[in-house]
């Protein structure tokens, strides 16, 4: 596999965390719309009655700190440094943004998404009780 063909097979399968976290969410009774289009960064998961929105991002693509899925690939380095480093600042760009639009915004990392009882706490802090 070259790199390019390497680097589409990581993000497509960034999806699964994704669907990890909608389903929870789903199962925990809260509802939510995908993909707010008119939202900064367009976030995952938006829940429009409570102004919060969740991302789920890969720890490759938006570089999780300190997280050991984030290490940057040995070649291309200069390329690949200053495309993740963009992705870092856009993203905080977005959540700066929806501050100023008053959405609460938490982000779940992918590896966040392995430990399904500390992501149910972690989503349930965040959004409070869900109307049932
Ligand atoms: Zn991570």
């Amino acid at each position: 596999m070259d790199r390019s063909a390497n680097m589409r097979a990581i993000r497509s399968k960034g999806t699964h965390p994704e669907l990890v976290v909608r389903s929870l969410v789903h199962k925990l009774g809260y509802r939510f719309r995908l993909h707010g289009k008119a939202l900064p960064g367009k976030p995952d998961l938006v829940f429009p009655s409570r102004n919060k929105v969740i991302f789920v991002h890969g720890c490759f693509w938006h570089q999780h700190l300190n997280c050991k899925r984030a290490h940057k690939p040995k070649s291309n380095v200069a390329y690949w440094g200053s495309k993740l480093k963009r992705n870092r600042e856009r993203d905080k760009r977005h959540l700066r943004a929806l501050g100023r639009m008053k959405f609460g915004s938490l982000v779940i990392w992918e590896c966040q998404t392995q430990n399904i009882a500390v992501l149910r706490k972690q989503v349930q802090k965040f959004l409070g009780r869900a109307v049932t």
